[in-house]
């Protein structure tokens, strides 16, 4: 695992903006079809996978502790792996053999290819060689740098070596790559190091739950996450519009100004059907996804990536400011869309309200959907026999320079 930043990484700024317009629709989206990363043949064949200390020693017992408790709060928690032992390394004994040194963090190969292997994985919980500034902050540390290794412990591999991973992050590609691409591509992974948290902050994002999930099964004791998806935005410049939650909705952190262009990236790992408007401060919708209501029959139920409105346009924001809101409808049926529309634009209060007294009977309860926890837009759900989750993202369209293409960007 490489070390922290020392600072976070500083999104770059756009100018201001407004309303919602839609770039020239008609081409299909794009539906990749790459899904994420794991190496097949290094999964355990039991779920119960045995874990020792070569080397441990009085002083680092609460090190030792913090990785513990690091990996039962997160793959443990929601999946139905567990690691057992962690005494002392008998010689030569199976499972993971973790040795601690005052070097950078590490696994010897991915899964099972280190069962047995002696220091198969390598952990610091002293930092005092290897980074400046986690002995200020040794708990974060060795409980972040843990739910990763023990990622890799579990065969998956780095999520920046994905192939939909940008050009920067790619430049960042380590160790070697999987063969089976268990969620579409997840910026938020604890395992990718372009997520704008250090290795996530240590906490498993959404689709690293579905994903340990596929591979090690969901616990007994959680209800099975059946919906599930993850929202970006992204800039024409290629830069993302960081998103922050803020009680029930999202914000994006950073006002955009009219003439903004900008795509949204869906991406679900579930089989599901996608809703897509936006709905500005004049009280009007705007239908984005799918771009024609008769496309609804024959736009399946889709699964990894869609690009939105597709790869060759853009999303522009229109001469209208306040703040505005896109709603993003992750479905396990068709819905009604046209109707939802209109029946929300004759209604009063806030869009969230209206929004679930309008799907009301088909809304997934709250308690059953979880936020992603590492930033992003994004969310698990055990749907329980209802069939919606939507999410809202709240943008604030200010004025400023005016737009200087009105007219969809070339390349359609
Ligand atoms: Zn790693």
């Amino acid at each position: 695992m490489r070390r922290p930043r020392r600072t976070t990484r500083l999104w770059r700024r756009v100018l201001g903006w407004t309303g919602l317009w839609l770039g020239l629709l008609g081409t299909p989206a794009l539906q990749a079809q790459d899904r994420a990363f794991a190496l097949r043949a290094a999964m355990w064949d039991s779920r119960t996978i045995p874990v020792c200390w070569e080397n441990p020693t009085e002083a680092d017992s609460q090190g030792r502790q913090w990785t513990r408790a690091a990996v039962q709060d997160t793959w443990e928690r929601f999946s139905q792996v567990r690691f057992v032992g962690w005494q002392a390394c008998p010689p030569q004994s199976r499972g993971i053999r973790i040795r601690i040194a005052d070097e950078g963090p590490h696994v010897r190969g991915a899964g099972k290819l280190i069962d047995g292997v002696p220091a198969g994985m390598v952990l610091n919980f002293t930092f005092r060689r290897w980074s400046a500034s986690c002995p200020q902050q040794l708990e974060y540390c060795v409980k972040t740098l843990a739910v990763h290794e023990f990622g890799h412990a579990l065969s998956f591999v780095h999520e920046h070596n994905r192939p939909e991973a940008s050009v920067a992050c790619q430049a960042e590609r380590q160790g070697p790559d999987g063969d089976f691409l268990v969620t579409p591509y997840d910026l938020y992974s604890v395992m990718n190091y372009c997520n704008p948290q250090w290795a996530g902050n240590g906490r498993l994002s959404a689709l690293d739950i579905v994903a340990v999930q596929q591979l090690y099964g969901a616990p007994p004791q959680e209800p099975v996450v059946d919906l599930a998806g993850s929202v970006r935005f992204v800039l024409e410049s290629g830069a993302e519009m960081p998103a922050r939650r803020q009680g029930s909705l999202y914000v994006l952190t950073t006002p955009y100004p009219s003439g903004t262009r900008f795509r949204v990236m869906v991406s679900s790992p579930q089989p599901a059907y996608l809703y897509v408007f936006g709905f500005d401060r004049l009280e009007k919708s705007y239908r984005i996804f799918p771009p024609a209501l008769d496309d609804q029959a024959t736009r399946a139920a889709f699964q990894n990536h869609i690009v939105i409105p597709d790869a060759a346009h853009y999303i522009q924001l229109d001469e209208t400011t306040g703040t505005e809101y896109m709603c993003v409808v992750f479905a396990r049926q068709p819905l009604p869309f046209a109707a939802i529309l209109q029946r929300l634009e004759g209604m009063r209060g806030a869009l969230l309200s209206r929004l679930r007294m309008v799907l009301e009977p088909d809304l997934v309860a709250e308690e059953f959907i979880r936020p992603t926890e590492t930033g992003g837009i994004g969310f698990t759900a055990a749907s329980r026999g209802r069939t919606v989750v939507p999410i809202i993202v709240a943008l604030d369209h200010v004025g400023g320079e005016s737009p200087r293409h009105t007219t969809p960007p070339a390349g359609r």
